[in-house]
């Protein structure tokens, strides 16, 4: 039996089932319980991989229980001011409060 209580989920999805359908994270490729909301979101490990343009690590997470997005370096603790945009792996990502709490992050799709 494979191990689904790992990896863990930034954001909460009603219905979502150990057992039910499941996506892989576009960066590591881990299996993860399918969101039809959200289909390329990065797990909770590469979520933790976060940068912004220069490479320094943030952290993303709710700005109260309220909700709202907010983000802070984890070196210093100082606010990021970048909004949801940061970098896991080189990629352009953009994370975004969770529907019904949380954080998601994944890949911004350019246009065109
Ligand atoms: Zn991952």
């Amino acid at each position: 039996m494979p191990d689904r209580s790992s990896p863990r989920m930034t954001f909460f999805q009603p219905g979502a089932s150990p057992d039910g359908p499941r996506q892989a994270c576009p960066f590591c490729g881990c299996d993860q319980p399918a969101s039809p909301r959200y289909p390329a979101y990065a797990c909770a490990t590469c979520c933790e991989k976060a940068t912004d343009a220069q490479g320094r690590r943030l952290e993303f997470f709710n700005e109260s229980v309220f909700g709202g997005l907010a983000a802070r370096y984890r070196d210093t603790g100082e606010p990021y001011q970048g909004g949801g945009q940061c970098f896991i792996d080189g990629i352009e990502c953009q994370a975004v409060e969770g529907r019904f709490g949380g954080i998601v992050i994944q890949p911004r799709v350019r246009a065109g």
